[in-house]
């Protein structure tokens, strides 16, 4: 572990004392603070201010009980989160995620991440997260409604266009936003299309909204293999997830020229020599909402395999878009074994600190979570704009101006990085240009 900058140590044993049990907030606020020494070093104002203090304690925690009746007649209880994070730069905004691994450590971790990301956009939204330990595997779309009524009912006292904008995240997509969006417009009588992103496009939402986080992590990746004179073309690229993110990223990389050999769910991994075939892989996750493993049925050269990792597979580049900490140590050290020279994390902190350091070591150009996958809010901060102009944009002109975006991040991480002597490193770039948005937002609007 790298030593916190003495102004920094004190605010993360805090952290850790009030916070118990908190794993992976615990990491995630690891990870920005080891970024941040030469920041508190250069600026006591922020010190004074107490802005680290500040940044680490959310605004608002919200937990309620989710009441719903299952196909058999029993009644179930989850349990419902919302962590209204921070709100300096606009109003809180972030996915919700609906996975039985859900706790309020879960919901803080992708919270705290949210704040720095949204930052990183350039745009007005500040950071926020919710979900709940509901676990959608298995169930009917005639439950999925009914929990989502049960689960806005409770959440719309909370939110709106000015106040936060929920999303999706893992479990939750346009089938999931739609019964939201439906319940909320019952509740309040009002059709507010901005108090939620990720809607369907015929009724309110955007262009690209669904490809955004995929398509952003490989616009991304791209900028940095241009930076190095390459490019995708004839480059091997291991995929991990078949959800939202994955898809879309393995999209990009194949019109990109790269050639996807592996993708994964939470059974196991496919390797296709050939190239995933990403129609049939769309059909059996998009469409049967089914299982990775079905696509060997279609295909019978490629292999499944439901022991060992994904990342044993020999690549050039690897994108972790499943979940956290999906990516350890011994991992990154095979990946580097077998070559890998960019790493770009779709999903959110989907490598652990460990193997982020193995790939530093490496000289491997690592790019977190939070700038390589900003595309999808970024998207949906887009998509706020359409709404509130009652606007629709087409596809053209939404996928141009998230791939200026992308470049906008990549620029702004590559160039801060530079200013703070760790040229190359894209998690100090990332997190100190992140965090320096968000305290001079505080700072201006005092102690709040
Ligand atoms: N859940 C996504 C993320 O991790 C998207 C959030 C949003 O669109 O608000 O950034």
């Amino acid at each position: 572990m790298t030593q916190l900058h003495p102004h920094l140590e004190p605010v993360f044993d805090d952290v850790l004392r009030r916070n118990p049990g908190e794993a992976e907030f615990h990491q995630a606020v690891r990870e920005v603070f080891e970024s941040l020494g030469p920041v508190v070093a250069k600026r006591p104002d922020y010190v004074d201010a107490q802005i680290l203090h500040r940044i680490v304690e959310p605004e608002r925690q919200i937990i309620f009980r989710v009441p719903w009746i299952d196909d058999s007649g029993v009644v179930q209880i989850n349990r419902g989160f919302r962590v209204q994070f921070n709100s300096a730069l606009g109003p809180y905004k972030g996915g919700l995620r609906f996975h039985p691994s859900v706790y309020l450590g879960i919901i803080k971790f992708l919270g705290f991440e949210q704040i720095f990301k949204n930052s990183l956009t350039g745009l007005p939204i500040g950071g926020g997260k919710g979900g709940s330990d509901f676990d959608p595997k298995g169930r009917s779309d005639a439950e999925i409604m009914r929990f989502c009524q049960s689960f806005m009912t409770e959440l719309s006292s909370h939110i709106g266009q000015y106040t936060d904008v929920p999303a999706g995240d893992i479990g939750v997509g346009g089938r999931e936003l739609g019964y939201m969006f439906g319940q909320y417009k019952r509740l309040t009588n009002a059709y507010e299309s901005g108090v939620l992103t990720g809607k369907g496009p015929t009724w309110g939402g955007s262009q690209v909204r669904k490809e955004a986080t995929g398509y952003g992590t490989i616009y991304f990746l791209d900028q940095v293999l241009q930076s190095k004179g390459e490019s995708f073309e004839g480059k091997r690229v291991v995929v991990s997830g078949s959800g939202n993110v994955a898809i879309y990223a393995i999209e990009k990389v194949q019109q990109l020229g790269g050639t996807v050999i592996a993708a994964s769910d939470s059974a196991g991994y496919v390797v296709d020599e050939r190239g995933i075939d990403l129609e049939l892989l769309k059909e059996i996750k998009e469409v049967r909402r089914g299982r990775i493993s079905e696509y060997v049925d279609a295909r019978p050269h490629a292999s499944f395999s439901s022991s060992g990792t994904i990342w044993s597979v020999p690549c050039d580049i690897a994108v972790p878009c499943a979940t956290q900490n999906e990516l350890d140590e011994d991992d990154a050290v095979a990946l580097v074994e077998h070559g890998v020279t960019v790493v770009g994390e779709g999903a959110n902190m989907p490598a652990t600190q460990a193997a982020a350091r193995v790939f530093a070591s490496a000289g491997v150009a690592f790019v977190p979570g939070k700038a390589a996958n900003a595309g999808g809010v970024a998207t949906s901060a887009l998509e706020m704009q359409q709404n509130a102009s009652r606007d629709s944009w087409s596809f053209e002109h939404t996928d141009a101006r998230l791939h200026e975006i992308m470049k906008g991040i990549h620029d702004r991480c590559a160039e801060t990085a530079d200013e703070y002597g760790r040229p190359g490193d894209y998690v100090a770039g990332a997190n100190i240009a992140g965090f320096n948005r968000v305290a001079d937002a505080m700072l201006a609007l005092g102690v709040i």
